[in-house]
């Protein structure tokens, strides 16, 4: 029987990235994949969403440039090409993703896995003796009761993914990052968009002011939303919401966030990443993978959310509804930002949360608040003053020096 020091079931982000430090340190490694190496980020989430946000903010974008000189008679797209280059995308990013787990050392076996006991794992009828068994078999989306997924007018973010045509109009259940993100995509190509939350608010896990400014922004961009409401009925592809309204969307998009996929047994075994049933997002997953492997720790309570789009939404640490009067509050419009201005980009704030001599929240809706969030977080991360964020150069025009403007006047 074949021997490994680790055997791990579940090809994502958490499983590769746990295989390929593991065999880089020595160790022999067996990786399980009962579909595509990749997993859900690549395959089905982080990386196809991303190529099609891409393509609809392109055509949105240029669709509204007229204002500033750049304007175009009979723009249009072709949303098969779109879906096209998503599927490029996918597959040249996966081969390269193969290629460096062969390169690591890493034997990968395309095979559904089981655990038989804590030191055996079998896969197509044959047994492997493992040292170490660690469960990376992520998570699948959570259906709801009466709103079970039929692929055709019930979808989930699996089925979306196949869409070779646009719906002219949709329902979306849920405004977490998926949700919102299908809004973005469906509504830049024109689709029309409503989004259902049972929540008092949309995106109800950020802060505050970035939960209003998105709601506000949904609503100049025409993005139809319900908040503190849910399907009350379905009547023949006649919606009727608990508050009294009905709509007839051509489809439903169910989603309302994802549950762990676990292999039976898997309390003999190392559980990492979306299985785990925390924080299901990849860079947690690579991170947890990185402990493990390399003994890297990591803060859970420092972990970045980030919501793409036009503006970005990119938050970490903690929120105005979880601090104290001993919390400072500052805010600044990306309207004081020159680059902004140039950019036509002029929608959002910058906003952080100090106690004492430190940020404790940062929470950012603006263009490049993806990258603008790390550098908070690396102040966060390592204790750094205020007093000393301070005495940073930032380059100008940039949107990071919205964060000097901020820091400056405390
Ligand atoms: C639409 C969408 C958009 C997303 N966008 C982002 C984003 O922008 N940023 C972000 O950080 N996160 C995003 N996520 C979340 C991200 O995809 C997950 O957090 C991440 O994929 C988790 O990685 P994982 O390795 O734990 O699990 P997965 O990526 O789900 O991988 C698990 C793998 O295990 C395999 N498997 C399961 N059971 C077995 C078995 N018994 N035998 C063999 N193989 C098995 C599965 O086939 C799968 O390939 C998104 C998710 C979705 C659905």
């Amino acid at each position: 029987m074949e021997y490994y020091d680790y055997g791990i079931i579940g090809g994502g982000p958490a499983g590769y990235t746990a295989g390929m430090f593991l065999a880089k340190q020595g160790h022999s490694v067996i990786l399980f994949e009962k579909d595509k190496l990749g997993g859900t980020c690549l395959n089905k989430g982080c990386i196809p969403t991303k190529s099609l946000l891409h393509s609809s903010e392109l055509y949105a974008e240029i669709l509204s440039s007229n204002s500033i000189g750049v304007g175009f008679e009979n723009l249009e797209f072709d949303f098969s090409k779109v879906v096209e280059k998503k599927d490029k995308t996918v597959e040249k990013i996966r081969k390269s993703l193969e290629l460096a787990v062969k390169n690591s050392g890493v034997k990968t076996v395309y095979a559904e896995a089981c655990i038989k006991d804590k030191n055996t794992i079998t896969a197509e009828n044959n047994e492997y003796k493992i040292g170490n068994i660690i469960t990376a078999t992520g998570s699948k989306p959570r259906e709801l009761k009466g709103l079970e997924f039929d692929g055709k007018f019930i979808l989930s973010s699996d089925d979306v993914l196949n869409l070779k045509t646009l719906p002219k109009s949709v329902l979306i259940i849920g405004s977490g990052a998926i949700g919102i993100e299908w809004a973005r995509i469906f509504s830049n190509f024109g689709t029309e968009v409503t989004v259902v939350e049972i929540a008092e608010h949309l995106i109800p896990t950020a802060d505050i002011d970035v939960s209003k400014r998105i709601e506000r922004i949904f609503k100049q961009k025409k993005v139809k939303f319900y908040t503190k409401d849910s399907i009350e009925k379905i009547n023949d592809k006649q919606v009727f919401l608990k508050s009294g309204a009905e709509l007839s969307p051509d489809f439903i998009l169910v989603a309302v966030g994802r549950s762990p996929v676990l292999p039976n047994y898997c309390c003999d075994s190392t559980i990492i990443g979306d299985s785990c049933g925390e924080i299901q997002l990849a860079h947690y997953a690579i991170h947890q993978a990185k402990e493990l492997a390399l003994g890297i720790p990591y803060n859970k309570d420092l972990i970045p959310s980030i919501i793409y789009g036009n503006p970005e939404i990119a938050w970490v640490g903690k929120r105005e509804q979880d601090c104290g009067d001993d919390c400072k509050k500052l805010l600044l419009p990306i309207t004081a930002l020159g680059k902004a201005w140039c950019d036509d980009a002029t929608e959002g704030f910058i906003k952080l949360i100090t106690k004492e001599d430190k940020i404790i929240g940062a929470h950012i809706v603006s263009k490049e608040a993806s990258s603008l969030i790390h550098m908070l977080l690396t102040a966060m991360q390592n204790n750094i003053s205020i007093n000393d964020m301070k005495k940073l150069c930032f380059a100008h025009p940039t949107y990071s020096e919205g964060i000097f403007d901020i820091l400056i006047n405390l």
